[in-house]
C-alpha cells in the first residue's frame, strides 16, 4: 500500500478532494446563463459553508438565511449575490459523506 494514500490531507470536512469544483454562479452549471438544476450538482454558500443539492423537486435553505432553493417558484439563489454561490460535482462522492 502507497503511503499517499494513508496521509491524505483533508482540508474541510465538507469540500473534499474527491469533489469536483467547477466554479461559481450559474454558469458553472452549464453552458448559458440560467442555473441548470442537477442532483449530481451541489451548490456551497461561502456565507455559511453548507452544502445544498441542486436537485430541482427539493425545497431547501442555507444555514446562515443567504442561499435559497424554491421549486414551486422555480427560484433558486443566494441574497449574497451568485458569485457567492460555488458549484460542486458530488456525483462521484460516497454516499455517506453526503450531508
Ligand atoms: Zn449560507
Amino acid at each position: 500500500m502507497k503511503i499517499s494514500a494513508i496521509a491524505r490531507v483533508r482540508h474541510d470536512d465538507r469540500v473534499d478532494d474527491g469533489y469536483e469544483y467547477l466554479g461559481n454562479g450559474p454558469e458553472a452549471t452549464g453552458n448559458g446563463a440560467g442555473w441548470v438544476m442537477s442532483g449530481d450538482l451541489y451548490a456551497r454558500c461561502t456565507g455559511c459553508g453548507s452544502l445544498m443539492s441542486l436537485d430541482p423537486t427539493e425545497h431547501d435553505d442555507c444555514v446562515c438565511g443567504a442561499m435559497n432553493k424554491d421549486p414551486d417558484a422555480a427560484r433558486f439563489g443566494s441574497t449574497l449575490g451568485d458569485a457567492a454561490i460555488e458549484v460542486w460535482d458530488l456525483s462521484q462522492t460516497p454516499a455517506y459523506l453526503m450531508l
